[in-house]
């Protein structure tokens, strides 16, 4: 692609390191953005610039948080002996928009994968495990999505926590196998939790 300007090439060439954003897409949407009123595009940078700046972890669950606990950690109204794992946080956005879950979570932040070099220690499973010993925790329900990788992961957790008195289980299989959790409609979410089954009784089937 020929540029009459380093400027535009550049800009180009940022943009299209996003995922899903190819040279040609990237033009496009770098010539929307001088078409558009200025001030429109300086107000998009300036919010990438500061949620990259200021962006927090949850310091309980890992879910992005503009303060040391999340909405949903410091809500005295949810049931803290309840923990939804899940793999990131576009699964605690899924899950919340089912409303049919009122406990909290825990963001793994990945699932182990030995193919992409990401093992149990790249993930949040320390923290998890450290809950689960203080006793507090009744039940861990595994929701992440049912790919090899998120039943390896399942499976790491379950053993590190299994002496424990904790329950486990695992969202019901309404979830097709190989789909992403956030793809699935809010009603199949909703009830596979409600439907969960303990994570033992999974591994037979
Ligand atoms: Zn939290």
């Amino acid at each position: 692609m020929e540029f009459s300007s380093k400027l535009l090439e550049n800009a180009v060439n940022e943009m299209s390191q996003l995922p899903g954003i190819g040279k040609r897409t990237a033009l496009r949407l770098v010539l929307h953005m001088l078409r558009q009123p200025e001030n429109q595009t300086f107000q998009l940078a300036n919010a990438l610039t500061k949620v990259r700046a200021e962006i927090n972890f949850c310091k309980s669950c890992h879910n992005i948080s503009d303060n040391v606990l999340c909405e949903i950690c410091s809500n005295p109204k949810r049931n803290s002996e309840l923990i939804c794992v899940v793999e990131d946080i576009r699964d605690v956005m899924a899950v919340e928009n089912t409303s049919s879950f009122k406990g909290l979570y825990h963001v793994l932040g990945g699932k182990i994968s030995p193919m992409d070099g990401i093992g149990p220690q790249d993930l949040n499973i320390t923290t998890l495990v450290e809950k689960v010993k203080t006793g507090e925790v009744k039940e861990l329900i595994f929701a992440m999505s049912p790919t090899m990788e998120g039943d390896t992961t399942n499976f790491y957790i379950f053993r590190q926590i299994q002496d424990y008195s904790v329950a486990t289980s695992t969202i019901a299989r309404g979830v097709a196998a190989g789909n992403e959790l956030e793809y699935t409609d809010e009603i199949t979410l909703g009830r596979s939790i409600i439907d969960r089954v303990p994570f033992e009784a999974s591994l037979k089937s």
